[in-house]
């Protein structure tokens, strides 16, 4: 659940539809379906409106800017859409200039997060609406996208700092939706059907990234 939806409503809702969910499964006599994917079916029911907070991140820690609305599309996800995909970008610049496109409604795109050299994660777009990310429709709606100040060509931009805050982001994102913690799930740019873009690039140590999401992943399970 999102750092941003917890509070006595929040739990109310998930304690109705945790009770909704354990009776359909009972019905349809799914004993054995796993205490994980029971965790997140709630998510798929549709006819509950989530709250909005302004100024409320999904991810503890965060700051949030907001990115112009016109680089975004307002949604219910997961109950609208399905998120089933994670993907990382670089910026191709500086983590200023991100936040400035992202603001400027001219720019025509926006990711939900920038995470900064230091670490620091900017949440622009929440994980409820769809962000135009991916330059591709049913992958934006998908997904969520997390940028990556610094240049694909620039192997010295992906610190330590920023590998570390991007694992734990992309980990709290799998635990959310019950996306594996796989390839198939926690795609580059360059992954997207159609895309010309080659983002993340060589330089993105995906071995290294991936045992670090999957590390966080289990810390927080
Ligand atoms: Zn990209």
């Amino acid at each position: 659940m999102g750092d941003g939806r917890t509070g006595k409503d929040g739990d109310r809702r998930l304690g109705r539809r945790a009770l909704i969910v354990g009776g359909a499964a009972a019905a349809v006599g799914t004993a054995a379906l796993a205490r994980d994917e029971l965790s997140h079916l709630w998510w798929r029911l549709p006819g509950v409106e989530k709250p909005r907070v302004e100024g409320a991140v999904d991810f503890r820690g965060a700051r949030w800017v907001a990115a112009s609305p016109a680089n975004l599309r307002r949604a219910d996800r997961p109950d609208d859409y399905v998120i089933d995909r994670v993907i990382i970008h670089v910026t191709q610049g500086g983590y200023r200039s991100a936040v400035r496109a992202f603001q400027n409604a001219g720019h025509g795109a926006a990711a939900h997060y920038i995470v900064r050299r230091d670490g620091g994660v900017t949440q622009m777009i929440r994980e409820l609406d769809v962000a135009f990310h991916a330059g591709n429709r049913a992958y934006n709606e998908r997904s969520v996208g997390i940028e990556h100040e610094g240049f694909v060509e620039d192997a010295s931009s992906f610190t330590d700092a920023m590998y570390e805050a991007s694992a734990r982001l992309t980990a709290a994102i799998c635990g959310r939706y019950g996306m594996a913690v796989d390839r198939e799930h926690v795609i580059g740019h360059v992954q997207v059907p159609g895309t010309d873009h080659t983002d993340p690039g060589p330089h993105w140590d995906w071995g290294r990234y991936m045992g670090l999401v999957r590390r966080a992943r289990t810390a927080r399970a």
